[in-house]
């Protein structure tokens, strides 16, 4: 991979269009490359007995998921030399959030995964001047956070990749352009203390609140969370723009002497007056945009999972566009999306081919007919494999992706969700595209009686009715601003559980027509239950800026905490015979 960060935009543009050009070309020399590298690892001695073969590699090299090679990965973790699996050393592991059940992955990484980091973001300096006038012309708020670092037993750090790269010479040494001017200072972004440190972020974003042209968080859930905190404390903000001093629990003396830079001692009364007089108004639609009025666009991942958070985004952000530029993985850099002033429902991520091999299982198919990237089809689906440079091999990440259509010969993917079955409870399998489809609907319902889905996650319930049933956890709030209190209103939430039951598919009906699945359920829980169980995942390791709500819950804990937040619960009226 070519060092692209002196190049000029001109420059730039061409390196984007040699990978797209020439893609078939460019992954079968990284294949190449990838094997005769690691050709005497331990791994791949057992299936390839030193041949870098593309064809041998096709034909004897098993298609994998992460439980498959595990124990080779703890070996390392353990202490064994790397070698087992990878020729270049291996120096971290990442903390995968793994978007099901809530699980997480250890994936060993080093270097060659920061190179496809830096490599994509000097890509997308490009790309996002290209389409985005004047984002050269001012500063980024961006939540950057690392949060703390664990070892395994062998003594490799254990962290989310979002906070190696923050910690590695990469950042240190960072190219001086636009896309790396921030309002924060780095002591911000490096603090383990994330209270203080979204609190220091949004405090250096107000005081140059003329100066931000762009907003940043890895995931819409990390924005709205920064919008969630600045609610609850922009008087104390206010408070200490007035003084020019910080609020004295802000302990971390990173980021006090890097604040006490940028407030100088200095008061601010106008300045606070003015913050103040935005944030007391009572409705806070498209609060972002009169706080920090040179915006352009807020830069957020809205598509997966995060869908769900693109109304609460949109609310507070108005017309703001909703950038959403990369897929990534702890397994690989994946794509980035040229086209980032798309609308969220049209975005497409083209896959870069000189980060990792990938292929494709198609979901109609069979193992037998995986493709390479430079075969996949037009508007059909697969699971995706990687095979990168450091020790991974034909794994399935879990994805399921859908061509949209063809940069040059690169083609461009719609992330369509997680690969496994998320719900079940007798032969049903509801994936999270069913129940995505599912929810949308409900929200309409939502939306028409002036509520809106703050977040959700769902749960196979099998012990508390007989036959057992799916429950939704639901957070909601009111849109109407003058609504003071949540009104539970019956007819709302029973015809919610009806068009979720309604949209799942030909099996569920099956099970429920027969009673092997009993009737849908809607559990409400307090204000900020999510914000809890993020908490829970946070103080197990989870990185906050990786953090996504799994989209089904089976941890206990997770469970207790939703549990005790019950205000109300609905159940599906649909009889069993609709089913039929
Ligand atoms: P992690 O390994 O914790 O970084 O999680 C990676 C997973 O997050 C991917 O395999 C996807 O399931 C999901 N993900 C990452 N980027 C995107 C994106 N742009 N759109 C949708 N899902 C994404």
């Amino acid at each position: 991979m070519s060092i692209i960060s002196d190049f000029n935009d001109d420059e730039k543009g061409m390196v984007l269009e040699g990978l797209t050009l020439n893609v078939k070309q460019i992954q079968d020399d990284l294949l190449k490359e990838i094997l005769t590298l690691n050709s005497g690892t331990e791994y791949l001695q057992n299936f390839l007995h030193g041949s870098s073969a593309k064809e041998i590699f096709k034909k004897k090299l098993p298609i994998v998921t992460y439980k498959d090679v595990k124990p080779f990965f703890d070996r390392v973790a353990n202490g064994d030399s790397s070698d087992i699996i990878s020729a270049l050393p291996l120096t971290n592991f990442f903390m995968s959030s793994g978007t099901s059940g809530g699980a997480n992955k250890l994936l060993p990484s080093n270097n060659k995964f920061l190179d496809g980091y830096a490599f994509i973001n000097d890509l997308l300096v490009h790309v996002i001047s290209k389409h985005v006038e004047g984002v050269d012309k001012g500063k980024g708020m961006v939540f950057h956070l690392t949060g703390h670092e664990t070892r395994t037993p062998g003594g490799l750090p254990i962290e989310p990749g979002t906070s190696w790269y923050l910690k590695s010479d990469y950042f240190k040494n960072r190219p001086s352009n636009w896309f790396y001017s921030y309002t924060s200072p780095d002591e911000i972004m490096l603090g383990s203390d994330l209270k203080q440190n979204l609190h220091c972020h949004l405090l250096c974003g107000l005081v140059q609140r003329d100066e931000v042209v762009r907003i940043s968080s890895t995931y819409a859930s990390g924005m709205v969370r920064v919008i969630k905190v600045l609610e609850d404390s922009w008087k104390e903000l206010c408070s200490n723009i007035r003084s020019g001093h910080l609020s004295e629990w802000i302990t971390d003396s990173g980021c006090r002497n890097a604040v006490s830079m940028v407030l100088g001692g200095q008061p601010r009364p106008k300045l606070s007056d003015e913050i103040e007089n935005i944030c007391s108004q009572k409705s806070w639609e498209g609060i972002m945009k009169r706080l920090w009025p040179k915006t352009k666009y807020i830069e957020a991942i809205v598509t997966g999972s995060m869908v769900q958070y693109i109304p609460t985004l949109e609310h507070y952000c108005s017309d703001l566009p909703l950038v959403s530029t990369t897929y990534a993985s702890s397994e690989s850099i994946i794509g980035i999306n040229i086209y980032p002033l798309c609308e969220p429902e049209d975005i497409s991520y083209t896959l870069m081919p000189n980060i990792s091999y990938f292929e494709f299982i198609p979901v109609e198919g069979d193992i037998v007919d995986v493709v390479d990237l430079a075969d996949v089809k037009l508007g059909s689906s697969y699971k995706l494999l990687v095979t990168n440079l450091w020790g991974l091999y034909r794994m399935r990440i879990g994805d399921i992706v859908k061509v949209t259509g063809f940069h040059n010969k690169a083609p461009q993917f719609r992330f369509l969700g997680r690969e496994n079955a998320l719900l079940s409870i007798d032969t049903d399998r509801t994936n999270e595209e069913y129940l995505f489809k599912a929810l949308n609907r409900a929200k309409l319902v939502l939306k028409s009686s002036d509520l809106r889905l703050v977040d959700f996650t769902s749960y196979a319930d099998v012990s508390s009715s007989a036959p057992g049933h799916y429950v939704i956890y639901w957070e909601v709030n009111v849109i109407n601003e003058d609504m003071k209190n949540l009104e539970f209103d019956q007819k709302t939430f029973l015809e919610c559980c009806s068009v979720m039951e309604d949209s799942f598919d030909d099996e569920y009906r099956y099970c429920r027509s027969n009673e092997f699945v009993g009737p849908l359920e809607i559990r409400v829980v307090n204000d900020g239950t999510f914000d809890s169980l993020m908490n829970l995942s946070i103080s197990k390791g989870t990185s906050v800026t990786q953090y996504k709500t799994p989209t089904c819950i089976t941890s206990e804990k997770g469970l207790q905490v939703l549990e005790k937040n019950v205000v109300a619960r609905f159940f599906s009226t649909l009889s069993a015979s609709h089913f039929a």
